[in-house]
């Protein structure tokens, strides 16, 4: 670990990131002017998500809107606990709120709505969103690329794709990304965010994730490296905000090729037959066998790599979605394809097709942004000034043009017009209202509607989904941009479980069961009209190779918030199917993502039972980041190691189970017979 700046409290943002960051303003207008401007981003306005649902205690929690990473440093140091705040597109609530201050006295807070200063007590949370100006730094020579944990994963992926050089002519993109590209990289990271993909794992894998750049809880600003700090990088990659602040991460960068996507409609027993095969392969092969040293996945069969399933429950369809990539071995599947030479599968063709072969003067702005100043310089592509590029790297003239519009109108667009406030000194907490909760939506709730509401989905699986040929970043799955202001719009949560591949088979006999009884291909007419309780479709994805190679599956309940808060027993049901039938659970608990909805009620949730002797390692970690508990959310009841000896069973290389008395056995204040039963949750 390199301690980037010392930190120096109380000093005000250099005056040059000012002007910066004003430059992007005017140009925004004329990007705004010419191109429309993505209304995706959350800025920080308040502390709810991105549905305005789940808001944290306002009474308690205040916000910081930073402008600079100095900001972050200082809020770190000065308040009593502090949680990062990505674009809230997460449906946790207890893990994104910071804990109240352990004596519950809230800040004093004056009437007008100013700013209120910072209190030893207060409790705050960091909306990174509000940080300007943002930097994406490519390094072409060695396939990565170091960007600000605010970027938007969406922004980021457009950049790579359009950062168009001589040796990577189809641009560049990430390994592989989740289908949902609308949250921050950093907050993608922090709950372990992925697509599907056996082979790069999730946007936290160690294919995926290089460095991080983190405040730590004295409001140091801290590199971590695999190679430095192995133990500490291996918590820090899934953290959840709870070890530190992430103001920047070194992503490993791949060029793009061109992909052959392919859509199959299988019958449901033609998705659980291949299921079943998954499972024989995972089990033939063994946990260890799956993994080849250099973190390739081997013995499971090659359809599966990149492979994922829109289930449509009401329509008894799995919609499988497969890739075959031009530079996989032996590939041939696209032909046509020349590696080391341009190809035409995209505008990019034409970029270079016209001749464009002059280069942008290759001035590099060596911007000295806020708390590294003075220290190793921070290489930012400023707002509409001269790009970067690393030595070797010439961008073509239209691709800087590009990324010119990109890093000005969407990356560095202004906060909105009429937003809070930020005070002179950004490290000050600021009072937050509530927003007003969004109205129910009559269209998705209605029970006739699940016909209109399926119709639709599918619709959209063949219109992202459909078969094409096209550069990797296009071909891969993603959320449109389009849906985003219905997703705001329409309230519901999103639950996510994975299971290990070695149960995929039985799990999914027992999901199936459960949504359709014994006829799973719906052979009898009338068990089709039957309502199955969803009107989105699940997403089935493969993600490997992390702590183990998982099957996650994400489901979407829209009902519950539509139908006047009643709970969805439907829905319900496959989520216990999922969480409790033995044949889910026979190789392990089935494990849920930090960043959504389903969660067990408090004290229902078990770190030791769910991760075993990794959940006493984290404790080690954060033991010895946050020694004081400076990044607590508001979710003790899960980070706890009550009853493990942590001072005495820590090791260099994480808990030392081999030590006498230490057990990673954590005591739990709720007993398990006083817990719901599966699904273990009693909120929706
Ligand atoms: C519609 C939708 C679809 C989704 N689809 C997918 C998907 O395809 N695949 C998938 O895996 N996930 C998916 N997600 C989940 C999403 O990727 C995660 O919830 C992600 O954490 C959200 O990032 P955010 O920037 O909005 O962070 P927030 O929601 O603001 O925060 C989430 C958590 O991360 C922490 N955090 C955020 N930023 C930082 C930081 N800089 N440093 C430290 N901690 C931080 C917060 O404290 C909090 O605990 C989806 C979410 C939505 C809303």
């Amino acid at each position: 670990m390199a301690e980037i700046p010392p930190f120096r409290p109380a000093q005000p943002p250099p005056a040059r990131t000012r002007a910066v960051a004003a430059a992007g303003a005017l140009l925004f207008l004329l990007a705004v002017a010419a191109t429309g401007a993505r209304a995706s981003v959350l800025h920080g306005v308040d502390l709810s998500n991105f549905q305005n649902e789940f808001p944290c205690d306002n009474a308690s929690v205040l916000i910081i809107r930073p402008h600079t990473v100095l900001d972050v440093q200082r809020a770190v140091a000065s308040h009593a606990t502090v949680m990062a705040s990505g674009a809230g597109h997460s449906w946790n609530q207890p893990f994104f709120c910071a804990a109240p201050p352990a004596n519950a006295s809230a800040p004093a807070r004056p009437p007008s709505g100013a700013a209120v200063i910072p209190t030893p007590g207060s409790s705050v949370n960091i909306a990174l969103t509000t940080l300007r100006p943002l930097a994406i730094e490519v390094n072409a020579s060695d396939s990565s690329v170091w960007v600000d944990a605010a970027v938007i994963t969406a922004d980021l992926l457009q950049f790579l794709a359009d950062f168009v050089t001589e040796d990577a002519p189809a641009g560049w993109t990430l390994p592989a990304f989740p289908w949902f590209v609308f949250q921050t990289v950093g907050g993608a990271v922090a709950t372990g965010s992925h697509g599907s993909s056996l082979a790069a794992g999730s946007l936290s894998s160690r294919q995926q994730l290089l460095a991080l750049e983190v405040v730590a809880a004295d409001g140091s600003l801290r590199r971590y490296t695999p190679e430095e700090e192995p133990f500490l990088f291996r918590a820090l990659r899934v953290s959840v905000g709870r070890l530190g602040v992430i103001t920047r991460l070194k992503m490993r960068i791949e060029r793009e090729v061109p992909v052959r996507r392919t859509l199959t409609r299988l019958a449901p027993s033609a998705f659980l037959a291949r299921m079943r095969e998954l499972q024989a392969a995972a089990r033939a092969a063994g946990p260890a066998a799956l993994m080849t040293p250099n973190g390739t996945v081997a013995a499971l069969p090659a359809w599966a790599n990149d492979t994922e399933w829109f289930w449509v429950p009401q329509k008894y369809e799995f919609y499988q979605v497969a890739f075959s990539r031009a530079d996989a071995p032996g590939a041939g599947a696209v032909s046509g394809f020349v590696p080391d030479n341009t190809t035409v599968f995209s505008r990019k063709g034409d970029m270079l097709a016209l001749g464009e072969l002059e280069f942008p003067a290759t001035a590099v702005a060596n911007l000295t942004a806020g708390a590294t100043a003075g220290a190793q310089p921070v290489v930012v592509v400023p707002p509409g000034g001269p790009l970067n590029f690393t030595a070797g790297a010439r961008l073509y003239a239209r691709s800087a043009e590009g990324l010119r519009r990109l890093v000005a109108g969407e990356i560095n667009a202004p906060l909105p017009a009429g937003g809070p406030p930020r005070p002179v000194d950004a490290a000050q907490g600021q009072p937050w209202a509530e927003p007003a909760p969004n109205r129910p939506s009559l269209f998705y709730a209605a029970s006739n509607m699940a016909e209109g509401t399926n119709e639709i989905t599918r619709i959209g699986i063949r219109d992202v989904a459909g078969n094409a040929t096209v550069e990797s970043t296009a071909a891969y799955i993603k959320q449109p941009n389009a849906t985003l202001a219905q997703l705001r719009r329409t309230p519901y949560d999103q639950y996510e479980v994975s299971m290990p591949l070695a149960v995929v088979g039985d799990c999914f006999a027992a999901v199936l069961e459960s949504a359709y009884g014994a006829d799973i291909d719906g052979a009898d007419a009338a068990n089709r009209t039957v309502d199955k309780g969803f009107r989105t479709a699940p997403l089935i994805r493969l993600v490997g190779p992390d702590d183990g190679l998982l099957l996650y599956i994400n489901l979407e309940d829209y009902i519950f918030y539509n139908s006047g808060r009643r709970p969805n027993a439907r829905f319900r049901a496959i989520m216990a199917a999922l969480t409790g039938d033995p044949r889910c659970t026979s190789s392990g608990p089935i494990r849920l993502h930090w960043g959504k909805a389903g969660w067990p009620d408090a004290g229902c949730w078990r770190g030791d039972e769910q991760y075993g002797i990794n959940w006493c390692s984290f404790g080690c970690a954060a033991r010895t980041l946050d020694p004081q508990g400076k990044f607590r959310d508001s979710a003790p009841d899960r980070w706890t190691w009550a009853g493990v000896d942590l001072e005495r069973c820590c090791g260099p290389n994480g808990f030392d189970a081999q030590r006498e008395g230490c057990a990673c056995t954590v005591r739990h204040e709720r007993p398990r017979d006083k817990c719901p039963p599966p699904p273990f949750y009693t909120s929706r």
